[in-house]
């Protein structure tokens, strides 16, 4: 399974793309602004879309999208979310205000978009090329807020998506008994910020650290980190490598391995 990141900031800039991730061709994985450079094709060869959450950074290009394959697709473009995203979005984007609804064009009985709510803990077949497996996992965060655990439903390891959240006992319960092949987690703060994140329900490298350290010593595979805010991205950089070379991740005194961090990257393939 192929993860192509769109978009892995916390905000906007040149060169900088909010949260988005394209697995394989046909799952777009939140729909943040790093979707405006896929080509008309490549928007109009996904068939699902899983949302994590309402926040504008990772919806922000839903509404545009739906517009841009508007015509050019044989069904329509299903959404999967929580219900309470699936009913922020209905009321606040596409409400014949800010944005057509497109549940209801050309007609209510074959619109460009469906919306299908999930729940926490339930698992979804998604994709029509190669078929998905995708679970939802909780999230902590200021809204209802979810992430993903996702493989190829024929098998494979898992690719693992925190979505926005701060620290989230469940989550690791869940992951912790998954085939992991790589994580994305999200950092958004700098430590400086921490009192911030803390109260926008969001990671910084400290906390980061603790969350590191519920994951056994048999597992490893590599922590890719996401949705740090242009501006403080060098800051959250050097704290986490300052916190590794501290052995802040040590997740035991057994001689576990050092967590594998790596940067995620703009227009980066993950291989899982
Ligand atoms: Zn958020
Ligand atoms: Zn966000």
């Amino acid at each position: 399974m192929q993860v192509r990141v769109l978009g892995c900031s916390g905000a906007i800039a040149r060169g900088c793309r909010t949260t988005s991730f394209l697995v394989d061709s046909d799952l777009l994985v939140d729909a943040g602004t790093g979707v405006g450079d896929l080509t008309l094709d490549e928007m109009s060869a996904i068939d699902d879309v899983v949302l994590t959450h309402s926040h504008m950074d990772h919806v922000a290009n839903l509404p545009l999208m739906l517009d841009a394959v508007a015509g050019r697709r044989a069904g329509p473009l299903r959404v999967h979310a929580l219900p309470e995203t699936i009913a922020a979005l209905r009321q606040h984007i596409f409400n014949d205000v800010i944005w057509p609804d497109f549940e209801r064009i050309p007609t209510a009985a074959a619109p460009f978009m469906h919306f299908r709510p999930f729940a926490i803990g339930q698992c979804l077949e998604l994709g029509s090329q190669n078929v998905k497996h995708v679970e939802v996992l909780p999230a902590v965060h200021t809204v209802p807020a979810c992430g993903f655990a996702i493989r190829r439903a024929a098998g494979g390891r898992h690719w693992v998506f925190s979505g926005d959240t701060e620290r989230n006992a469940a989550f690791w319960h869940r992951v912790n008994t998954l085939d992991v092949g790589a994580l994305v987690i999200e950092t958004a703060f700098s430590d400086r910020e921490r009192l911030l994140a803390e109260r926008s329900l969001h990671l910084s490298p400290a906390t980061l650290a603790s969350e590191l350290t519920h994951i056994p010593p048999h597992q490893h595979y590599p922590i890719y980190i996401t949705h740090t805010k242009p501006a403080e991205t060098e800051e959250i950089m050097s704290q986490i490598d300052m916190l590794a070379s501290n052995h802040e991740f040590a997740f035991d005194a057994g001689g576990a391995p050092e967590p594998d961090i790596r940067w995620l990257q703009t227009d980066e393939i993950l291989r899982v």
